[in-house]
This record gives C-alpha cells, sequence and structure tokens, in this order.
C-alpha cells in the first residue's frame, strides 16, 4: 500500500499552509514544532498584564498585492484595517515615514508642493551615482546626504552591524519616498490585522482532521523515514548539523516595559540616530486599533550577531553568507525526499504574503509531481 503520510517541521506559516493544502488533498499530516506555540514569528499572545494583544517575536502587519493570498487568510481570521503609519525620531524631533512630503517639508523648514519638493531633493541628489550599488549609494543617489544621515545611516548600522557601504542597495529599495502627504509605510493594495491575531488564525489553517500538531518537539532525522515526505521550514544549515559553518543572521533583544496610558501614540516609532542604542519602540496596543486599553505595553528593540542559542530573525545574505548558502544548497539537493521550505529552509527574508504565496505553490507542485509520477524538488524557489 503506498505511504500517502507527510511530515512538516514548523508549524509557522509555510507549515501551516502547505499541511492545510495537502490535507485537504487527503494526505495524513504530522506537523512538529520545538516551540510550545503554532505561527512560528508570527505568534501573538495576550499580555498577561495589560491584556493587549502582542507581537511575540517583533511586529508583523499583513500586507500584500496578491488577492488570492489575501483571500486565504481572511478564510481563517477577519482582517480588520490597519494602516501602518511609522514616525522617526532624530535630532530632537518627530518625523513621518517613509520619507515624504511631511517629512521632507518639516526637515528642511519648507512648504514647497510636490514638484518642488521632488526638484528640491533632486538637487540635493549625487546624480554622479548611476547605478547604485551599495544601501549608502542608493540613499545618496535618492534623498542625498542630510536626509540619509538623519534617518537611514545610524538605523542600518545598528540594524545590520556594519556600514551601509557594505549593504546592499536591494534593502533600502524597499522603502519608497513619496512626493505628498501618504504617509502608508505600505504600498501594497491590501493591508490589515487579524482580529484575534496570527496564532488564531495559524489555529484555523491547522483546524483540519487530516492535520496532527505536536508541539514541543524538536524534529530529528531519524523521524523522516516513517513519511513519504518530508517539509522542511527549519534552518538549511541545522539540517546538516552546521557542519559546513553557520549561515549568519541578525538577532533582536525585546526589551519590556509597561507604561500607564499612551506612551508614544504609535505602533511604532524608529529612532534613526546611531547614539540611541535601540532601533524602535512598538507599542503593541496601536496594532489593534479597534480595542481599548488603560495599560500599555511596550519593547525597545536591539538587534545583534545572532549566536547559536539565539533565535535567528533576518538572514544577511552578504557575498561570505550566499557562497556558504551556495554549498549548503549542493548538500540539500542530494537529500531525496525532502523539500525545504520558508524563511529559514531556504535562508531568505520572506514576509507573510511571500511565505504563504510559496506555501500554496509548494503544495500544488508537491501534488503535480504526484500525478507526472515525478519527484517533487528539494527547492520550489531556489534561494540562491
Ligand atoms: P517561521 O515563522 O520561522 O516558522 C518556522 C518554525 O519552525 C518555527 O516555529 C520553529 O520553531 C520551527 N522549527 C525550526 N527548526 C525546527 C526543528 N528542528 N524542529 C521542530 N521545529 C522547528 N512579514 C510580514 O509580512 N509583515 C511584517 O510586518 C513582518 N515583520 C517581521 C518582523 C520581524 C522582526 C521578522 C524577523 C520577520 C517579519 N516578517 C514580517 C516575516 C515573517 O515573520 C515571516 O514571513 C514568517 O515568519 C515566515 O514563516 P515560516 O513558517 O517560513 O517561518
Ligand atoms: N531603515 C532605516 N531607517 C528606518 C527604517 C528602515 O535606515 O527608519 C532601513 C534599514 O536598513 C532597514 C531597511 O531600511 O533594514 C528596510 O526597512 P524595513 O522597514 O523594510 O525594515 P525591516 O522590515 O527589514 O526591519
Amino acid at each position: 500500500m503506498p505511504k500517502t503520510s507527510i511530515l512538516l517541521v514548523g508549524a509557522g506559516l509555510s507549515g501551516a499552509v502547505i499541511g492545510r493544502e495537502l490535507a485537504e488533498a487527503g494526505y495524513e499530516v504530522t506537523i512538529v514544532d520545538q516551540r510550545d506555540h503554532v505561527a512560528g514569528n508570527c505568534h501573538t499572545e495576550r499580555d498577561a498584564e495589560t491584556d493587549v494583544m502582542i507581537h511575540v517575536y517583533g511586529p508583523h502587519i499583513f500586507h500584500t498585492d496578491d488577492a488570492e493570498v489575501w483571500d486565504y487568510v481572511n478564510r481563517f481570521q477577519t482582517f480588520l484595517p490597519y494602516k501602518n503609519r511609522v514616525k522617526a525620531t532624530s535630532g530632537g524631533a518627530v518625523y513621518s515615514l517613509p520619507i515624504n512630503l511631511h517629512t521632507i517639508n518639516q526637515f528642511f523648514g519648507k512648504t514647497m508642493r510636490p514638484d518642488e519638493a521632488r526638484s528640491f531633493i533632486e538637487a540635493k541628489a549625487d546624480t554622479s551615482i548611476e547605478t547604485p550599488e551599495t544601501f549608502e549609494e542608493q540613499a545618496l543617489r535618492f534623498v542625498g546626504p542630510q536626509l540619509y544621515e538623519a534617518f537611514f545611516k545610524g538605523y542600518t548600522i545598528k540594524q545590520w552591524g556594519m556600514s551601509p557601504t557594505e549593504l546592499p542597495a536591494s534593502i533600502l529599495k524597499r522603502l519608497p519616498v513619496r512626493f505628498n502627504y501618504d504617509d502608508n509605510y505600505f504600498f501594497h493594495q491590501f493591508q490589515g490585522m487579524p482580529e484575534n491575531g496570527y496564532t488564531a488564525m495559524v489555529e484555523g489553517i491547522l483546524d483540519h482532521p487530516g492535520i496532527t500538531v505536536h508541539l514541543s518537539t524538536t524534529f530529528t532525522q531519524d523521524q523522516a523515514g516513517d513519511y513519504d515526505h518530508v517539509f522542511y521550514s527549519g534552518p538549511l544549515d541545522g539540517w546538516f548539523d552546521y557542519r559546513l559553518g553557520r549561515l549568519g543572521y541578525r538577532t533582536l533583544d525585546f526589551e519590556r516595559f509597561t507604561y500607564d496610558g499612551d506612551y508614544q501614540g504609535c505602533a511604532v516609532m524608529n529612532y534613526g540616530e546611531e547614539g540611541v542604542p535601540y532601533t524602535r519602540i512598538t507599542e503593541h496596543k496601536h496594532f489593534s486599533p479597534w480595542e481599548s486599553h488603560e495599560g500599555s505595553v511596550c519593547y525597545r528593540e536591539y538587534s545583534r550577531a545572532c549566536e547559536p542559542d539565539d533565535i535567528p530573525y533576518y538572514p544577511i545574505r552578504q557575498v561570505k553568507e550566499k557562497a556558504l548558502l551556495s554549498d549548503y544548497v549542493a548538500l540539500a539537493e542530494k537529500v531525496e525526499g525532502v523539500t525545504f521550505v520558508g524563511r529559514l529552509g531556504t535562508y531568505r527574508y520572506l514576509d507573510m504574503d511571500v511565505t504563504i504565496r510559496e506555501a500554496l505553490d509548494t503544495a500544488a507542485a508537491f501534488l503535480k509531481h504526484r500525478d507526472d509520477g515525478t519527484s517533487m524538488p528539494t527547492f520550489v524557489k531556489p534561494p540562491l
């Protein structure tokens, strides 16, 4: 009798979505996670002291242009309107991010209209940089030195632990510069927050008779042989016991504090200066603007190099890490019956919507390979 059982390592979005799709296709799905909760890094829970819904591993805002993914998440949770409006403290003043007309006018003490501001910033920009390669070149080319120093340089040194001259331009390209008063941090068509948190959403995804979840269970490779196929959303280098060395990550330390009232009046306040040791303060009750809470809970966020016992957050993906990644990919491609998925399994920074899109595509690819009688690839989306 053919085996029809699937093991998923990790009950984050990758594991939950692939698991659900395959359970709906008739597979018997087992999911293990070493943590004592589902939802991976999107995990949310109520703060015991204030009852505020907290994003335990850092703030998560859902934003996407992918209508299918938006419909998918709305199947399992009601998403309420939420617009991310980030503020930044720099040089003793508070500004609006991403850089928009308000930021520019306030920063330079002007009252410019959009066209005037565009010409003004263009005159400050270093137009000798034709194709920006580094983060710093990208900033100098598009916003000029003053805004770069105030908002990006110090923040980026703190966030990445290296000079913006060593980082790729692509990191800054994620942030728009706007010559109007639109202060929405994201430009996607759909944006919102799950009414009862991401963990409730993931619990909904996992609520299927074909799915069994074992929490506080660390995967060991001897478990793999009992299954038809394994989808692994743990760290790629971890699968190989780090035998070639560790892929570099940044980790975060969260310093919790409470406040009686409203601490900062917004969900996210960034700190652009290098002299302030944290990158940002998040006040979580503002992520659920439809709720009302007297007390407040906030987190100062500090970034540093990830050590073996820390939680890996941001893959570094510099030249050195990419070379090591390529060696691990070569090893992984020799492993049979396993597909590496998700942010850790493919060593990429993935937003939630992209994670879900890839998980849906991975499950569809699995079913197609089964129907075609061909073998499932090790990576559906090559990480290099
Ligand atoms: P994960 O959530 O990391 O899940 C992997 C799971 O595997 C974990 O639960 C882990 O415990 C488990 N695991 C690992 N190894 C093993 C093992 N050996 N045995 C058993 N279990 C194992 N995205 C957005 O769209 N919007 C945001 O605002 C946003 N903010 C973010 C903020 C921060 C600070 C970070 C780091 C990420 C943010 N993201 C955001 C990205 C989001 O967190 C990811 O898209 C999502 O977590 C990816 O899900 P995943 O299932 O691939 O990985
Ligand atoms: N960034 C910055 N100042 C800010 C916000 C962001 O310099 O106030 C830089 C920083 O290097 C960050 C990058 O822009 O890594 C992308 O910003 P995003 O908000 O996407 O950061 P992430 O989600 O990676 O924390």
